[in-house]
């Protein structure tokens, strides 16, 4: 597999005259002048090769082929959208393999979770492109004496710009529902990762998406992205990745008053009262922290667990966390890949030191794997305490924090207690509690005695920090469209005569 994604990897690469990665613009590969970066292997520390920053012209040209796009995708009828759409997922299921060895070797992610994440990049085409024919549709209002009904449509060229984690998954998930509902894009995908956005954009011309449509730059966020969220012929900014980073996009596109949509960071907890299966709970936090090598917006990263049962419970996990297999993401049977790069492996790294300082205890775990690669050793924090950095901050990795409660006001308070609200999960027998709890816990998304697993027509997004907007079902169009409210007169009501 290692060999399918370096020769996918060296193809895309051969397709610029200096054999670094570019961008696809109107319908085409385009050579970067823009300065170039190296994109690591995580999980050798190797170079794979270089791409180019985008400069200012190359952002402008692709934004302009998305502006030329807009009239006629826009108006094109949703029914052959909807067929293009359906065609690019069919492409994502052919190349599946492809795609997943790619991101394994970009990414670092185990081939275990990639394996499924292409086909659930081809879910996500396909769910919206059903739906593009109904994106339109709007509601029937009647008033006294009006009838007012609504409709929507296609807002504009739109920026979609990406994080490194799941990359070809979130990108499908973004780009989907603003191709179905008759938008044009221009994509900026995270640089530590470039190269599955590039197969994404490939894949969609191949099914016959229009030149100038669907457009992809790579490059740093704080010049290619900075450029391409500032441009006034972007009308929306959909944005996953970092609170701070969100923060600075709304800056920029505050100017040119853009619609925002922000799927940000997370510190999400998994609560685990003393009533819950206690089996089905391990395996669940277990899964949720490590798995995507922690690097997971909707990891639970703060294990909260009732103090009856907290050392025997984190025990368990302790124990879990020790057996996981760490390797090659290649390795059909690695649990936990390596972190994407070594300044985040750095970052991860920082977190013992502050953790001990401030008097939590290393149950598991606790520092990087000696050899090549930037892999660090799947780790459990306990005796935490909720004013603890590592209980507040998105680390990021496969870390958890684990702190304990005593009743169901002392787990909701703590489960409210940082900036986030992503998810929340949620572990007891008491249906009355599971309901209680799941109300007040002030997030977007609560799993109960569930893992995340993901139904696309519920909406996806979170609160405070964590992000603005929802994403899924409907959510995803009323984002990417505008609603017009159209009011008739049935020509009965009284019109005021001034100056009669
Ligand atoms: P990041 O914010 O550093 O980068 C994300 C993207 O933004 C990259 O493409 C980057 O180049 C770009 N960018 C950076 N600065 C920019 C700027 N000034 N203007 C425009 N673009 C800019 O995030 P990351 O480190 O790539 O990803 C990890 C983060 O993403 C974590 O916080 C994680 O929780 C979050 N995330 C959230 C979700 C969600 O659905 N809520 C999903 C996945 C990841």
């Amino acid at each position: 597999m290692r060999e399918t994604a370096l020769k996918s990897v060296q193809a895309m690469a051969a397709q610029y005259g200096d054999g670094m990665l570019s961008h696809f613009i109107d319908g085409k590969p385009r050579d970067g002048a823009g300065t170039a970066f190296d994109v690591y292997d995580p999980s050798t520390g190797n170079v794979i090769s270089q791409a180019r920053d985008a400069t200012a012209d190359e952002v402008d040209d692709a934004v302009a082929a998305a502006h030329r796009a807009f009239p006629e995708w826009s108006a094109t009828p949703p029914e052959t959208r909807r067929k293009i759409l359906n065609k690019v997922a069919d492409l994502i299921v052919a190349r599946a393999d492809e795609i997943a060895a790619v991101e394994c070797l970009d990414s670092g992610q185990a081939w275990r979770f990639m394996s499924k994440a292409a086909l659930r990049g081809a879910e996500n085409f396909r769910f919206f492109a059903d739906r593009a024919p109904s994106a339109a549709d709007g509601l029937a209002l009647p008033s006294a004496e009006h009838l007012n009904y609504t409709s929507r449509k296609a807002i504009g060229p739109v920026a979609v710009i990406t994080p490194w984690n799941t990359p070809f998954m979130l990108s499908t998930w973004k780009i989907a529902p603003a191709l179905a509902a008759g938008c044009t894009v221009v994509h900026k995908p995270a640089e530590w990762s470039p190269y599955s956005a590039r197969l994404l954009v490939e894949i969609a011309h191949e099914a016959g998406l229009p030149d100038g449509v669907f457009n992809a730059v790579n490059g740093l966020g704080e010049t290619t992205g900075k450029r391409l969220t500032e441009h006034p012929d972007i009308k929306a900014i959909a944005f996953v990745g970092e609170s701070s980073t969100g923060s600075a996009i709304m800056r920029q596109g505050a100017t040119t008053l853009k619609r925002v949509h922000f799927e940000l960071g997370g510190k999400n907890p998994v609560v685990v009262f003393d009533d819950a299966d206690i089996e089905r709970a391990v395996d669940a936090a277990v899964f949720m922290i490590y798995s995507l090598n922690g690097q997971r917006c909707t990891s639970s990263s703060r294990l909260l667990v009732q103090r009856s049962i907290y050392d025997s419970f984190t025990a368990k996990v302790a124990e879990r966390a020790k057996n996981l297999k760490v390797g090659d993401p290649f390795d059909k049977a690695t649990e936990v890949g390596p972190l994407i790069h070594p300044r985040h492996l750095a970052k991860v790294s920082s977190y013992m030191e502050i953790a001990t300082s401030q008097g939590a205890t290393i149950a598991a775990g606790g520092a990087p794997v000696e050899g090549d690669g930037f892999y660090f050793q799947p780790t459990l924090f306990t005796g935490a305490e909720q004013t603890m950095r590592v209980a507040q901050e998105e680390i990021f990795g496969p870390v958890l924090t684990a702190i304990p409660f005593d009743d169901e006001a002392d787990a909701i308070a703590k489960a409210n207690d940082v900036e986030y609200g992503l998810a929340g999960y949620l572990w007891t027998s008491d249906v009355g509690r599971a309901l209680r709890v799941s109300e007040a816990m002030d997030v977007g998304m609560v799993w109960v005695n569930s893992e995340n697993v993901r139904h696309l027509p519920t909406p996806f997004g979170g609160t405070k920090s964590s992000g603005i907007g929802r994403d899924g079902g409907d959510w995803s169009f009323d984002f990417y469209m505008e609603t017009k409210n159209v009011a008739l007169a049935k020509g009965t009501h009284k019109i005021q005569r001034l100056g009669a």
